[in-house]
């Protein structure tokens, strides 16, 4: 699917990352975990092989937590800005890449929600919500 080399970063840029290779699972996790970690309703996470996966920079801004009665589930986060980064799950077989701080477009889709019946009370899908380009209109 992917052969070229796409980038991503955090968002005071000291932090950046490089994956190559084939991209096989986009997906949503809507798991506890993942909605304490991002502050969001759900994880937007693409699953890529260690091998395929580099530090450009900043590795040393790359902080880390584990949850220690998770078998798979950890975290990364920019210890300066604090945003989320690739975390490679405690069993080492995929790197999670959340696909929020990418530069590029993947070239895949979401393809699946996970943890489903985890997912917050409140959740609404969001095309079942009014779109505004930027800001809703203001009321008068
Ligand atoms: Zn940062
Ligand atoms: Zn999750």
């Amino acid at each position: 699917m992917l052969n070229h080399e796409i980038t991503g970063r955090c968002l005071c840029n000291r932090v950046s990352y490089a994956i190559t290779g084939h991209l096989g699972i986009f997906q949503y996790c809507h798991c506890s975990r993942c909605r304490k970690f991002t502050g969001s309703a759900f994880a937007a996470n693409l699953l890529v092989s260690p091998a395929d996966f580099r530090w450009i920079r900043g590795e040393e801004y790359v902080g880390r937590y584990e949850v220690e009665e998770a078998q798979h589930f950890a975290t990364s986060f920019c210890k300066f800005c604090g945003s989320s980064l690739p975390w490679l799950g405690k069993s080492g077989k995929a790197v999670v890449v959340p696909a929020g701080t990418l530069d590029d477009d993947p070239l895949i889709r979401p393809m699946h929600n996970i943890f489903w019946g985890s997912r917050a009370p409140w959740y609404i899908e969001p095309s079942a919500l009014p779109h505004y380009d930027e800001l809703p209109p203001r009321k008068r």
